[in-house]
């Protein structure tokens, strides 16, 4: 075979039309309708055949066409405007420059290991990374001054097809960078910027920097398939979620690693502020702290720990799923190797690297190291993605906090959201801004006004929607079919393949086990009859992708094509291969139903519901992630789970059981329940309902501003207090860190009395509270000594409780005080009290930030 060097001649444009290129390059066409209109507009069957590739369609256009579109008065003027338009969007104050700046962290630096933008830039496999690009995007409307940092996989995830026998069959199509919207970041010389890293052996992995523009924010994605590299060292990059073990930690490496090293190149060249605050979406990017920590120790004269402290005050770590195989875990041997040997670096002992990933508590395994554990331990703040996942993370996590409280451990949460921009279907946005006001529309409220739009309206658009999906699906279970082998003489049912006026259920989504793709499946028969039903049929529209390692997943998958082929049924559901970006932009929108039920509380979150509660579409879910917080009985439907049932195979009957009640008793029913219009009445109700109240909150300008106001300002304010005076702050709280952990062995509650309330305690009364303790060598300053109180179970035991903190009352020799203090009996019931010190210290981020506590004996 003859070696074929390729790449991508770029179109040069006449210098009428260059604003072109920059439309092109920056990637907020794909969430703004007007300029891909002006793509379209050049040639619409081009547009058509590059899929809506603005950058495939302008290196598609040859000389001529493009000289006479140069002599295109209007359309040289469309472009200019639109041209205008992108840098009033680029530059105009928004939400961001409109908050007290005092505070506000200049750069932002947000790390994740998939970024789902558009279609024309497959990096993504699931919801991690289409949430990360909804992230950037809502960013870049509301102003905050993010930098994306990611890698760029030379084959993105995978293509999905089928076999006739209906299993998963992988393809990796190679992506040329030059064909993709990116930028090649150069030294002022021209030559490509590069970074490097030292690996054990005394090889080197270098990589380019390519950055994509998402709006205001940069992207930057970092690509080892360049010559310079070794052959192992370029393939680094090839793939998204493509291997295990060293090579996915390679991957990690030049994610974190390379990435703050890409930040700084970043800023050199272009001026922009160093990040003042750095986010981990997952653990993936973990050792992006280990990087910022040998910077402090190398660069800045810190030792380990001061570093450490430094690092932590302004990292925010994301956790994004309780599921154990979702979280990357390597042999501690192996990063040993990365960290340590020839590639140790002065002043960053190995030990200490292994320490921040090590699974030392109760049912951890000593040989791992865990990127999540690493994620908690460097991230000052924490959050799961739904108030339920906040929950189960502090349970799952609590090991690593002893001796508090699953409660107390610091992991908030922050709701996911989508970025409705490019959710929201245009034919409903459409109505929508031709009826109703902005405000009107940002608050949902519009939605409840009965002259807005109308009943028959918004029937009509839903139709419309459903219409396009069922269009859309024919079309993909065609070709399908067509690359599965069938000849067109077999195919002549599919013309009749799902109809547009029928109940339509939507799923798709990636297939763990836990997302429980085949439930439906259950009991055939029971489905069959909901499809065929002569009256009130239902039709399902199924999609997903399994790692191409899941056998099982893929087991899964065939099962459903298997059912979907056959003849009784073949017309109400279908299979549609290679589920992404753009078949979900026509599939959330086109489904009346969208259906979840994954076995709970596995789906930390979820966002495709919230992608189908944008545009109309009514959830029937289990109540898990976002559907458990905001669900209220008039948005949909709440499978109810068994939980508790230990037996798999009899939850999963139960909870197929209930499925099928409800969609037969309650969807299909109110679907079908029409007046004398034609209408569904009641269903548009809850249509409406939906658009109004969930529409606000599933947004992820919201989610953003979140993370601003709870996560980012707190972590700039708390890095900005340690770094100042040439990092006083850090080396100052690592040493007092030192000392207090040092001392800790000697803290105790020695003694506790009470007095004041009445025999019979009434509501009122003040507990009087005096606490006899022993500091050793630490002084009262180092701790705060509490009363946690409040309602007690049966067991003695104080599940959620108030904390007081007592003052110090007499000092005694040998390190010994007396604290007291008073609470008041606020609540009647049973009551209980208990003691503890803490360390307390004005740089901590939460009482369990040492993880010391000292609670009272017995
Ligand atoms: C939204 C989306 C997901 C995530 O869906 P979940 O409900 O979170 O599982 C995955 N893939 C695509 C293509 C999506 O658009």
């Amino acid at each position: 075979m003859r070696a074929i060097r390729r790449f991508t001649v770029r179109t040069v444009l006449p210098a009428e039309l260059a604003d072109l290129d920059d439309l092109a390059h920056n990637l907020r066409w794909s969430w703004h309708a007007p300029t891909r209109d002006l793509f379209a507009s050049v040639d619409e069957a081009l547009w058509a055949e590059v899929a809506g590739d603005p950058v495939a369609l302008l290196g598609a256009l040859g000389p001529e066409r493009l000289a006479a579109l140069a002599q295109d008065e209007a359309f040289v003027g469309r472009v200019h405007a639109a041209a205008a338009d992108l840098r009033r969007y680029l530059t105009a104050p928004r939400w961001y420059q409109e908050q007290d700046k005092a505070d506000l962290p200049a750069s932002i630096a947000y790390f994740s290991p998939e970024y789902g933008i558009t279609s024309v830039l497959p990096q993504y496999s699931g919801g991690l990374g289409i949430l990360a690009g909804d992230h950037l995007k809502s960013a870049s409307d509301l102003g905050v001054p993010i930098v994306g940092v990611g890698l760029l996989y030379g084959s993105g995830y995978f293509k999905q097809s089928l076999t006739r026998d209906g299993w998963q069959l992988e393809t990796y199509p190679v992506l040329d960078p030059d064909g993709l919207p990116l930028t090649l970041v150069r030294e002022e010389d021209g030559s490509p910027a590069r970074v490097s890293i030292d690996l054990p052996g005394g090889r080197t992995l270098n990589a380019n920097i390519w950055s994509a523009a998402v709006g205001r924010i940069p992207l930057l994605l970092l690509d080892s398939n360049i010559p310079d590299n070794d052959e192992l060292a370029r393939k680094v990059t090839d793939r998204l979620y493509g291997g295990g073990g060293e090579y996915r930690l390679q991957q990690e490496l030049l994610l974190g690693v390379g990435g703050v090293r890409a930040l700084r190149i970043w800023s050199r060249l272009t001026g922009a502020p160093a990040p003042e605050v750095f986010h981990m979406n997952e653990g993936h990017a973990g050792f992006l702290g280990v990087e910022r920590i040998r910077e402090l120790v190398t660069e800045r004269g810190l030792d380990f720990d001061a570093a450490r402290e430094a690092v932590r005050a302004s990292t925010v770590f994301t956790t994004h799923t309780p599921v154990p195989a979702g979280i990357d875990r390597f042999e501690a041997r192996l990063v040993a190797q990365y960290f340590g040997g020839d590639n140790a670096v002065d002043g960053i002992p190995v030990e200490r690297v292994l320490e921040l990933g090590a699974e030392d508590y109760e049912g951890g395994d000593p040989l791992l190291f865990n990127m999540a554990v690493m994620g908690l331990r460097l991230g000052g703040r924490a959050n799961g993605v739904s108030l339920l996942h906040g929950d189960v993370s502090r349970d799952m996590f609590n090991g690593l906090w002893q001796g508090f409280d699953s409660a107390e451990v610091p992991i908030g949460s922050i709701t996911n959201g989508v970025h409705s921009p490019t959710w929201v279907d245009r034919k409903l946005a459409d109505l929508a801004a031709s009826r109703l006001t902005p405000e009107e529309i940002a608050t949902g409220s519009g939605w409840l006004r009965p002259d807005g739009v109308s009943d028959a309206e918004l029937w009509e658009v839903r139709h419309e929607l459903r219409a396009q999906l069922v269009a859309d699906a024919r079309a993909r279970v065609g070709s399908s079919w067509h690359q599965r082998g069938a000849s067109p003489a077999e195919l002549g049912w599919l013309d009749d393949v799902l109809s547009p006026d029928v109940l339509t259920i939507g799923f798709a989504r990636r297939v763990p086990t836990y997302k429980r793709l085949t439930l439906m499946l259950r009991d055939t028969d029971r489905l069959r009859a909901l499809l065929t039903d002569p009256e009130r049929p239902v039709q399902l529209i199924v999609a997903g992708k399994s790692h191409p390692a899941d056998d099982q997943g893929k087991r899964l998958i065939q099962q459903l094509v298997r059912f979907a082929d056959e003849p009784d049924v073949r017309h109400r559901i279908v299979f549609l291969p290679n589920y992404d970006i753009g078949m979900a932009q026509t599939l959330l929108p086109g489904c009346d139903v969208w259906l979840n039920n994954p076995l709970r509380p596995l789906e930390a979150s979820g966002t495709s519901g919230m992608k189908s509660a944008l545009n109309g579409g009514l959830n029937l879910s289990v109540l898990d992630g976002w559907w458990d917080e905001w669900f209220d009985g008039e948005n949909g439907w709440a499978i109810p789970t068994a939980d508790g049932v230990d037996d798999a195979e009899r939850r999963d009957d139960l909870e197929a059981a209930a499925l099928y009640d409800l969609i037969e008793h309650q969807v299909a029913a109110r679907f079908y329940d029409r007046d004398e219009r034609g209408l569904p009445v009641h269903w548009l109700e809850m249509v409406r309902h939906t658009l109004a109240t969930l529409g606000p909150k599933v947004q992820a300008t919201r989610m953003v501003a979140d993370y601003v106001r709870h996560l980012y300002v707190p972590a700039a304010v708390a890095g900005r207090d340690l770094d100042e005076d040439d990092f006083a702050g850090a080396r100052e709280l690592a040493r007092w860190k030192e000392r207090v952990r040092a001392g800790w062995s000697h803290v105790r509650v020695d003694h506790v009395e009470s007095g004041g309330v009445s025999d019979v305690p009434q509501v009122g009364d003040e507990l009087h509270v005096k606490a006899y303790i022993s500091l050793g060598d630490l002084t009262p300053q180092d701790v705060e000594v509490q009363v946690l109180h409040g309602r007690v179970t049966e067991n003695d035991e104080l599940t959620t409780f108030s904390v007081a903190a007592l003052d110090v009352a007499e000092t005694f020799e040998l390190g010994r005080y007396s604290f007291a203090g008073v609470v008041r009996l606020e609540a009647s019931g049973p009551f209980g009290y208990t003691v503890r010190i803490v360390p307390r210290h004005r740089g901590l981020t939460s009482v369990a930030d040492v993880g010391l506590v000292a609670n009272a004996a017995g």
